[in-house]
């Protein structure tokens, strides 16, 4: 039985206004996993009302009673790590190991965000005024627009209201259509039961064909003082434009293509094990996703036959099995995206790795393939041969892209140096490009966006720094 989900306004579950429902569908089966409520501009503008009236308020309680809310809700959701295994499964397709992860990480961006606000909030500044006390003070923007994508739905809707909230901020997260429970309601019910107060988070779902609607009704709502986006380089241009038209800040954390760099000293089964996961974990659905393995000529033929042998004997299929590896895209409009721009490939000249219709290794692509240059984002990789260290660097950096990157050698010194002319955003030297902690700056360069998340970086980016003074008497004019 498909369950019925309301929107999230002001702490209480509640429909659309024009009573509009959406389905949201199960990847794997094809069926209705939940009817969702369709929320439209109107809805937007109650959700913003809830957040303004609750922003006095939260931005005015103390750290510790922040504090305890976020170690709650961390621990709370770790608790019904159950819950979001099976909902994962069935609402975005995602396997296990890949909603375990999720619990961890989101848990530790909460937990991350509540050892935020015992940190100092200022500095005083040295003064050419005698006697003055001059400071600058970090102080919350009020109501923030937050969009979160299906792909990591527990990490990126933490992620898009975490910092904010603990900046001291309320929130009003639309969540993707593809997952309005995994990544929006969920989170939204977790902190609820952790004692968030009403309106300081709140949630507007809607169907496909409303989110541009949505979407401007959000940011150009007055109240609305800042703005964060996960999503595709292409949806985010059009909300960094919306954002700039109302001269509103925006994080925007868009679209990768990644490479990883194997160079001739790298240990091969290493690399074949770190590529496997960095190109297919969560069937290749990761923005931090390997899209290109530049490996050294001279062991390329070696590297890609057993990095194709691996990738073919994992097991794909039913994400609700617990021995699934890798389990389904999300949707039949992603699975012809992913397939064409393989087939094309394949047309052109690229040969194919791996046998039938599971994950996808390629090589003998060109720059003029569409799988050059666009973002896969699905489950499959191409392999480049590279004659040396500068052309890896070189094919690395000839994208629009910068979002991370990865390199593995033997010699670390070789691997900082490559790392030094790598544009993105994240670059981890020994290993592949998949991975997230709480406490670092996340982000990418050039159309994979700009700011960051994590640590003191997400909170800055959700705060304005004002000067305040205070004279010491009265002051001397020249007239
Ligand atoms: P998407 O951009 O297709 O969708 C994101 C959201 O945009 C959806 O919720 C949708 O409602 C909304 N949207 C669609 N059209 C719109 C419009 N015209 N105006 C306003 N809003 C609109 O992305 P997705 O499929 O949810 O996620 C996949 C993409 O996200 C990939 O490109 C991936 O690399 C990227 N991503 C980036 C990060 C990161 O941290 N950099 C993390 C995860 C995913």
């Amino acid at each position: 039985m498909a369950s019925e989900q309301s929107l999230f306004i002001g702490g209480e579950s509640v429909p659309a206004l024009d009573g509009r429902t959406t389905d949201d569908l199960n990847p794997y089966t094809g069926e209705v996993h939940a009817v969702v409520a369709a929320g439209g501009p109107a809805d937007v503008t109650r959700a913003v009302d809830a957040a303004q009236e609750a922003f006095a308020r939260w931005s005015g309680t103390s750290p510790s009673t922040r504090r305890a809310v976020l170690l709650r809700a961390a621990d709370l959701l770790e608790a019904r790590a159950p819950e979001v295994v099976r909902l994962m499964a069935a609402e975005v397709g995602g396997v296990a190991g890949w909603a375990g992860f999720n619990v961890g990480l989101a848990a530790n961006v909460l937990r991350e965000s509540a050892a935020a606000v015992t940190q100092p909030v200022g500095e005083v500044l040295t003064t050419e005024t005698e006697g003055q006390l001059s400071m600058a003070i970090r102080e919350p923007l009020g109501v923030v627009a937050a969009f979160a994508p299906w792909n990591a739905p527990i990490i990126l809707s933490t992620r898009a209201v975490a910092a904010p909230i603990a900046a001291g901020n309320t929130v009003v997260l639309k969540p993707s259509e593809d997952a309005p429970i995994a990544a929006g309601l969920f989170i939204a019910g977790v902190l609820h039961e952790a004692g968030l107060p009403a309106g300081v988070l709140n949630v507007v779902t809607n169907a496909p064909a409303d989110a541009a609607a949505v979407a401007t009704a959000l940011i150009s709502d007055p109240r609305v003082r800042a703005v964060n986006f996960t999503g595709s380089t292409e949806v985010g241009r059009t909300i960094g434009t919306l954002a700039a038209q109302h001269l509103k800040p925006a994080v925007l954390e868009l679209g990768g293509k990644n490479a990883l760099l194997v160079l001739d000293d790298a240990d091969l089964g290493h690399a074949v094990d770190a590529a496997t996961f960095g190109s297919f974990h969560n069937s290749g659905q990761i923005c931090m996703s390997t899209d290109r393995v530049l490996v050294h000529r001279s062991i390329a033929e070696e590297f890609t036959a057993r990095l194709a042998a691996k990738v073919a004997s994992l097991p794909h299929g039913d994400p609700a099995d617990p021995g699934t590896v890798f389990g389904p895209v999300i949707n039949p409009r992603a699975a012809a995206r992913v397939s064409a721009l393989v087939e094309e490939a394949v047309a052109a000249g690229a040969r194919r790795r791996t046998e039938g219709d599971g994950p996808t290794v390629l090589d003998r692509v060109t720059p003029d393939m569409r799988i050059f240059r666009e973002e896969i984002f699905g489950p499959a990789v191409v392999v480049v041969p590279v004659a040396d260290d500068d052309e890896a660097v070189a094919i690395a950096n000839d994208t629009e892209h910068g979002l991370t990157a990865g390199i593995l050698t033997e010699d670390t010194r070789r691997g900082l140096a490559l790392a030094r002319r790598i544009r993105t955003g994240i670059v981890h030297v020994g290993n592949q490009t998949v991975d997230d902690e709480p406490q670092a700056p996340f982000g990418g360069v050039k159309s994979s966006g700009y700011g960051r998340f994590g640590g003191r970086w997400g909170v800055e980016a959700f705060s304005a720094t004002r000067w305040v003074t205070i004279a010491a008497g009265p002051g001397h004019f020249p007239y």
